[in-house]
């Protein structure tokens, strides 16, 4: 007997080379990112509707537990083709994660400006294991970004924020996946929204495929901002955003009218969830689907039940929702939205008594 072919997997700059801006000079930098598993969720759109073919897009699965994987490995490469020296950003947590970790790994200073404390535990332990200088600010993560815009501008140092066009070159990789995975566009493709440049991704990626010819239809771009923090939809910045999606509390995305152009050009929408609507769809997908992502990550699914409650689905369509981060990113918030665990004596029928086996 021999051995089973090695699925080994590339990189996304191998994958994706004659679509992403790699020349001679780009390093073969890869941590194995991207080709995430698109996942049915039977259970759930079993619940909502008939119509609807649901899918999750668990980017949970990039090697730091995020999507930002796909963007800062392109932003990273090029950093080291232009012959930088050290990059920085602000960050929710996850684009800080990865700049870390991607600086680590092409021997890069990376620096990281944090809302204080705003950041799930998890992403902030990455950071700080990656070797990163973690600047934790007292304000929130608008006022974290402009401290990272003016300082490029006076020093010589990257800015890897999504603002940086080689992040959403990566990120829409993204969109090739679930074509590739589908052999079409979905109908609907489900999206949380924070600073906005993953959906302004995401649309690029789809209409260069079309464009291509490599699909023939382009999906309706539906967005959804946590409710005390939806700049878009409210149609004004927000000075305070508050939600305890902590990876979309961004009152001022800088990608803001790129969402927009997506949303219109696509006939889409940007709506907004509670942190009810969103609490309520990450237990369903962790405790009935089986995959456990972060609260952010859970707006997609929160604003897919909405809008099937409105009857806003009402021909078959199939829909992707992007899963933008792993559920142990952010363990404190898990543990807080769970029933407690029960303490025992350590005795067999007291054990066998609490799970109502005697
Ligand atoms: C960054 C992030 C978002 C928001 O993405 P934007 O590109 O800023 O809109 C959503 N969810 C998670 C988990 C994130 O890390």
């Amino acid at each position: 007997m021999c051995c089973k072919p090695n699925y080994q997997r590339v990189g996304l700059l191998e994958r994706y080379k004659e679509f992403l801006p790699i020349t001679d000079k780009t390093p073969a930098l890869s941590l194995m990112e991207g080709s995430t598993p698109l996942i049915p969720l039977t259970k759930i759109s079993a619940k909502i509707s008939p119509n609807i073919t649901l899918y999750a897009k668990f980017e949970g699965m990039n090697p730091t537990g995020s999507f930002k994987d796909r963007g800062m490995v392109m932003a990273i490469a090029n950093a080291v083709e232009i012959g930088s020296k050290a990059v920085i950003c602000a960050s929710t947590g996850n684009t800080a994660a990865s700049a870390a970790a991607y600086s680590a790994r092409a021997g890069l200073t990376c620096g990281v400006i944090l809302p204080a404390g705003e950041v799930a535990l998890g992403k902030v332990s990455q950071s700080m294991m990656h070797g990163a200088k973690v600047i934790a600010i007292d304000g929130n993560f608008d006022d974290a970004l402009t401290i990272v815009k003016e300082i490029t501008q006076k020093y010589p140092i990257t800015m890897v924020n999504s603002l940086n066009p080689y992040r959403i070159e990566g990120q829409k990789t993204g969109a090739f996946e679930i074509c590739d995975t589908l052999g079409e566009a979905p109908t609907y493709h489900a999206i949380p929204v924070g600073n906005a440049g993953n959906i302004t991704a995401y649309w690029k990626g789809y209409k260069e495929y079309f464009e291509k010819g490599i699909i023939d239809r382009l999906p309706k771009m539906i967005g959804f901002q946590a409710a005390g923090s939806a700049p878009i939809v409210e149609g004004h910045p927000i000075l305070e955003p508050n939600t305890i999606a902590t990876a979309i509390r961004i009152g001022n995305p800088a990608s803001w009218k790129k969402a927009e152009a997506a949303r219109d050009e696509s006939m889409g929408l940007i709506e907004k969830v509670t942190d009810e609507e969103i609490t309520e769809a990450q237990k369903l997908l962790a405790s009935t689907e089986g995959v456990f992502c972060e609260p952010a990550s859970a707006a997609s699914v929160a604003g897919v039940i909405k809008k099937a409650k409105e009857g806003f689905f009402k021909e078959k369509c199939s829909i992707v929702c992007i899963l933008t981060g792993h559920g142990l990113k952010d363990p404190q918030r898990a543990m807080a939205i769970c029933d407690p665990f029960i303490n025992a004596k350590n005795d067999l029928d007291e054990v066998a008594k609490i799970l109502n086996l005697k």
